[in-house]
């Protein structure tokens, strides 16, 4: 199968502290890839150097062109989006005025294309629709991640990056977020989650990459890391 996303060899240095060295992974249509490892492995790093928010070193592919002179904004022009651990919400903004910008992409399309891109958003994630008016600031944990992958998906993206969606979230909001983005691999859309909950995004994954101090560790199909012991060992202990 041809991926969609392909990185070669990435390699992410602050200094003289190498965060990424040499890392490779792909990503197919249609499909959900994992990225687990511990803290500190380089998980967000080489997520911020797919899309363009963090220099490297390395190749990268997107539908089989090198995007690696890309900037940030060329990357998401052509159909990378990155949902970053932190958010990044307007906090003193309504939830509708988030979910607003992130239709900026598809300013040119008509009034009602991006009125009924909004309500998919709202039908997805019907608490937004509930809090339209609220300012993000007040949201719950839960309902800022829905936010964050609302806004995200309004500029309709072919790769969504998704840095710990279930941090800090109660297991059943986790649940609900990961339902959701396994809805969005079910419609086609193809995804690369980061997680520290091993066992949430082995659920729904296709295939699977563990990373250890910047390198790949292990890969292989979700079912396969799951049933692999030095993997459940290490990340799906007890719980
Ligand atoms: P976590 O799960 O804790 O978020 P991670 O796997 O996402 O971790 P990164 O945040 O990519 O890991 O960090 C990888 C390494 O790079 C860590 O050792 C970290 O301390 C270091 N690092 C990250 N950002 C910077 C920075 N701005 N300057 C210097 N070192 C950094």
């Amino acid at each position: 199968m041809t991926s969609l996303l392909q990185a070669r060899g990435i390699e992410v240095r602050y200094g003289e502290s190498e965060a990424v060295r040499g890392l490779s992974l792909a990503v197919g249509p249609g499909q959900i890839v994992t990225v687990l490892g511990p803290n500190g492995a380089g998980k967000t790093s080489l997520l911020k150097a797919l899309m363009g928010a963090l220099p490297c070193r390395g190749e990268i592919r997107f539908d089989g062109e090198p995007i690696h002179r890309l900037s940030l904004e060329e990357r998401a022009e052509i159909g990378l989006s990155l949902v970053p651990e932190e958010r990044a919400l307007f906090g003193e903004m309504s939830v509708a005025d988030n979910l607003e910008l992130g239709g900026f992409l598809r300013r040119h399309e008509d009034a009602r294309t991006r009125r009924e891109a909004r309500e998919e958003i709202y039908r997805l994630f019907p608490r937004l629709r509930e809090r339209a008016g609220q300012l993000a600031s007040t949201l719950s944990g839960g309902e800022r991640q829905m936010l964050a992958l609302g806004r995200a998906l309004l500029a309709r993206p072919r790769l969504l990056m998704l840095d710990e969606p279930s941090l800090g979230l109660a297991p059943r909001i986790v649940r609900e977020i990961l339902d959701a983005i396994a809805g969005l691999r079910d419609r086609g859309m193809s995804l690369l989650l980061v997680e520290q909950n091993a066992r949430a995004a082995l659920r729904i994954a296709d295939y699977g990459y563990v990373i250890e101090r910047g390198a790949v560790a292990m890969e292989g199909s979700a079912a396969d890391l799951r049933d692999n012991p030095a993997v459940a060992a290490t990340y799906l202990g007890g719980s």
